[in-house]
């Protein structure tokens, strides 16, 4: 083989392949993008002269995170509205801010601090749903994260989007602009919801979806509210109603899915929607429990968002593992429900597939792109080491990963940003923060 570029070198590895075990001192090869090899226990790997080595003795090695939902530029309004019911949160105060205060330089500013807040978590893969994503995909690319970047589409006046027949047009356009750019960025559509998007509109965006082999993003049966006002328009459930519009299959991507009742977990089930489950958000907002549980027993490929900043309000998915296993087993009064490993399985490999990234990202094996964190051990609450799953669910938060490398590059080497000027980016959020505070009706 040619001499390897990376070597992240003697780690337990968690590879995420379905079945197996953690590897102990297991040492992770790569060569340009790629990982090109793994060698474990006992495998003296030869001397490469030239290759850059990080050291992961007493360290985690596993595939990097994937939030398989957000909008990352609401880092803007983190903690400007807090403790409300969604309607009201939504309605009265981030539709309002974010109709003032969003532009593309802020767009740019605030996603780049949620990049490096991400980076510094451990995630590698992003999937967000927003406006001016042309600002968006820029702060990406700086950045430097993976990600399916989705134009936000909505019947009504939005951010960049005045005229609310022209949504699916700028759509269009983004993805034309965007799709052969970067091997990282993918552009896609994001439909809003059920109840601001009218059935002829998520049919158009789930054709021009299909078109470009896209999934559609849809916020889905989030709150008893939206159910609601679906039947009163429709006659029918949210999951049934989609099924008559011919929305499902494993093109659409169901965020939140929150409020469904057995027929509809079956008929998702059924088409292989893929869904993405943001506890913290739902809870936050007290939108419900997703019924998690009873989506995995009937089969559903289930990932995990952290949602936008200001319902969460962070966007660190350690912290989401915990509270996704946690909320699985208070909902059900059953211990048992959703355990580490599988939670595990929804922050990285089960959500990269719901990306339609898992020829890429969400495991490490030889032949995909190197996705990487690292998390150092060596630290009194992660000691000591007895199952690695549950060490990083429930004990590990984003604040331990020490090394990120996203298609085979270091982004963060022993929590040091390689390419981001931090300082930059929180001055420049602090700036357009400082705009925003001085309104005090939002
Ligand atoms: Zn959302």
């Amino acid at each position: 083989m040619l001499p390897p570029d990376l070597i992240i070198e003697d780690g337990t590895l968690l590879t995420m392949v379905e079945g197996e075990r953690p590897i102990h001192h297991a040492t992770v090869l790569i060569q340009g993008d790629k990982i090109a090899d793994i060698l474990s226990a006992g495998e003296k790997r030869p001397y490469f002269k030239g290759a850059e080595v990080l050291d992961a003795k007493d360290s985690i090695i596993m595939p990097g995170l994937v939030n398989a939902h957000g909008h990352t530029a609401m880092t803007l309004f983190r903690g400007l509205a807090d403790d409300l019911p969604l309607k009201q949160w939504l309605f009265e105060k981030i539709f309002p801010a974010e109709a003032k205060y969003l532009n593309p330089e802020t767009v740019y500013w605030g996603v780049l601090l949620g990049c490096i807040e991400m980076i510094a978590s451990g995630t590698t893969t992003v999937s967000d749903g927003y406006f001016y994503q042309d600002a968006t995909a820029r702060a990406f690319q700086k950045a430097g994260l993976r990600a399916l970047l989705a134009q936000g589409v909505i019947d009504f006046p939005a951010p960049g989007v005045p005229d609310p027949t022209q949504n699916l047009v700028v759509g269009k356009e983004f993805i034309e602009r965007w799709a052969n750019v970067s091997e990282l960025i993918r552009p896609g559509l994001f439909c809003h919801s059920l109840t601001t998007c009218s059935d002829r509109t998520l049919q158009e965006a789930m054709k021009i979806s299909e078109d470009f082999s896209l999934p559609l993003q849809l916020h889905l049966s989030e709150t008893q509210e939206e159910v609601g006002e679906v039947i009163h328009r429709s006659g029918k459930r949210p999951v049934p109603h989609l099924d008559h519009l011919g929305l499902l299959s494993e093109s659409l991507i169901g965020v939140h899915a929150v409020h469904l009742d057995d027929e509809e977990i079956e008929i998702l089930a059924r088409n292989k929607v893929g869904i993405v489950h943001c506890p913290q958000s739902n809870m936050k907002l007290a939108s419900g429990m997703a019924r998690v549980t009873e989506m995995l027993k009937k089969g559903l490929l289930l990932g995990l968002g952290t949602d936008g900043c200001a319902s969460n309000n962070t966007l660190d998915l350690f912290k989401e593992m915990d509270t996704a296993a946690k909320l699985a087993k208070v909902s059900t009064l059953d211990p048992v429900s959703l355990g580490a490993a599988t939670v595990l399985k929804m922050a990285t490999v089960w959500g990269a597939k719901i990306l339609g990234l898992e020829k890429e990202t969400g495991t490490i094996e030889v032949g995909k792109k190197a996705d990487i964190l690292t998390v150092d051990l060596r630290k009194p609450h992660l000691a000591p080491l007895y199952h690695a799953f549950s060490t990083m669910v429930y004990s590990a938060s984003g604040a331990d990963v020490k090394d990120v490398i996203v298609n085979g590059r270091v982004l963060m080497k022993d929590r040091n940003f390689t390419g981001l000027d931090v300082e930059e980016v929180m001055a420049k959020v602090q700036e357009i923060s400082e705009k925003i505070r001085t309104n005090a009706t939002v």
